[in-house]
């Protein structure tokens, strides 16, 4: 069964003034997952846990962005679709500002339910061939705009990275009445018969008019880079704070419940009534309906159901995984062996350099025999697959070899 969730915002056009009726036209049927819920409970639960405090999702999570600009612009100026590098990072930017609550920003809250999600993005520095980039990727398309209902694989195979390795932003027209659209990180989770969710479309649809914060495109009331916010909530795994349904649940104890969302363009306080009881609806979060400028808070039980997802989701584990391939490291050379004794059908490895340099990958036998040896050229970090084919099994010695150094690794090949 294809498990899809879609998170569109909807735009209303009366001339030139965008009327918002109904920001998100999500169905989450996650919210619905009987057993993927008691999954997400058990890990939030092991997350307060000391066990969970060792796992292996770091304290501080992050994330390497891909923007793709889908445009219509055939000259390639930047303009209209083909939105400025200013206007993508200033997005970058919101990002980090709210994932952080970072204090003296729209981002900062003074709730005590508030959590900073210790979670940042960055533009990535090396491509999916290794080389360098920008983090921006542009792409023209004589196609006009795209539906979000139907076209998620037509836009990725203009353009896509990794999505184990990447969070893919694609901004674009989005047809219709929409302002974006994201893929929960659903169907790939250990224990459950899911069927996954094609990768190649695992990211986030942002329309070029809500991308960014007052800058070039970007149009009021979605000028504040909130509704990329709340569409990588989705791909984090968050739900809408009423749960989809009247006084639903969005399984966060500190989110009040909520008759449905919320559609406030002056953030004035509202109320619901659920099972008898009044409360204020969290208007201000992320994941309700409210305009931009009305958002400014993750919780922590958000924060907790994030971490646990990301402990659960193999793509989400494999995209943490490889985040070191995009960082900088301290030291000129790193060889980091990635399971030693080597039971697989490969010896992985990983190269980390601070600057493109000439490298070289040799393993050796205890007589000193070459069994494998690649090298690289002017080349940025990278993963290293070595079959099991070519060494056999045994005593091994890796070596990784470059003009700054020379580190060697015994391995123990079953
Ligand atoms: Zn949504």
């Amino acid at each position: 069964m294809k498990r899809l969730i879609l998170s569109l915002f909807s735009l209303f056009l009366a001339g030139n003034i965008r009327a918002q009726i109904t920001r998100c036209a999500a169905d989450s049927k996650l919210a619905h997952n009987a057993d993927l819920q008691e999954l997400i409970h058990r890990k939030i639960e092991e997350f307060k846990s000391e066990k969970f405090r060792r796992s292996a999702v770091p304290d501080l999570i992050r994330i390497p962005v891909v923007v793709h600009i889908i445009h219509n612009n055939a000259s390639g100026s930047i303009s209209g679709s083909n939105i400025s590098d200013e206007q993508v990072r200033s997005q970058i930017e919101v990002l980090n500002e709210d994932y952080r609550r970072m204090p003296g920003t729209p981002g900062y809250n003074v709730n005590p339910v508030g959590a900073d999600m210790q979670i940042e993005f960055f533009l990535a520095n090396i491509d999916a061939e290794g080389h360098p980039t920008t983090g921006i990727n542009r792409v023209y398309s004589s196609r006009r705009s795209f539906s979000v209902l139907s076209e998620t694989k037509t836009i990725s195979d203009l353009s896509y990275w990794d999505s184990n390795k990447y969070l893919n932003i694609w901004v674009v027209t989005i047809g219709g009445s929409y302002l974006g659209y994201a893929e929960f990180p659903i169907g790939d989770f250990d224990g459950l018969e899911t069927t996954d969710i094609d990768e190649r479309i695992d990211g986030v649809f942002i329309d070029y008019r809500a991308f960014g914060r007052k800058t070039g495109s970007a149009e009021s009331p979605y000028a504040y880079g909130r509704t990329t916010t709340h569409e990588v909530g989705h791909w984090l795994g968050l739900i809408h704070t009423w749960g989809d349904t009247r006084c639903g649940t969005d399984y966060c104890d500190d989110t009040p419940p909520a008759e449905g969302s919320n559609n406030t363009v002056v953030c004035m306080p509202v109320f619901s009534t659920c099972r008898g009881v009044t409360t204020r609806n969290m208007i201000e979060n992320y994941m309700d309906y409210t305009v931009d400028s009305c958002m400014n808070i993750f919780t922590q039980d958000q924060k907790n159901r994030v971490r646990a997802i990301l402990e659960i989701s193999k793509r989400r584990q494999n995209l943490l995984a490889n985040v070191d391939l995009f960082e900088p490291v301290s030291e000129p050379l790193v060889l980091k062996v990635l399971g030693n004794p080597v039971e697989g059908s490969s010896l992985d490895c990983k190269v980390l350099v601070n600057s493109a340099q000439d490298y070289k990958i040799e393993v050796f036998d205890d007589l000193g025999r070459i069994l494998f040896s690649e090298e690289y050229r002017n080349s940025l970090s990278r993963v290293v697959h070595i079959p099991k084919s070519r060494i056999g099994s045994g005593m091994r010695h890796l070596r990784l070899t470059a003009k700054s150094g020379r580190i060697n690794h015994r391995i123990v090949s079953l």
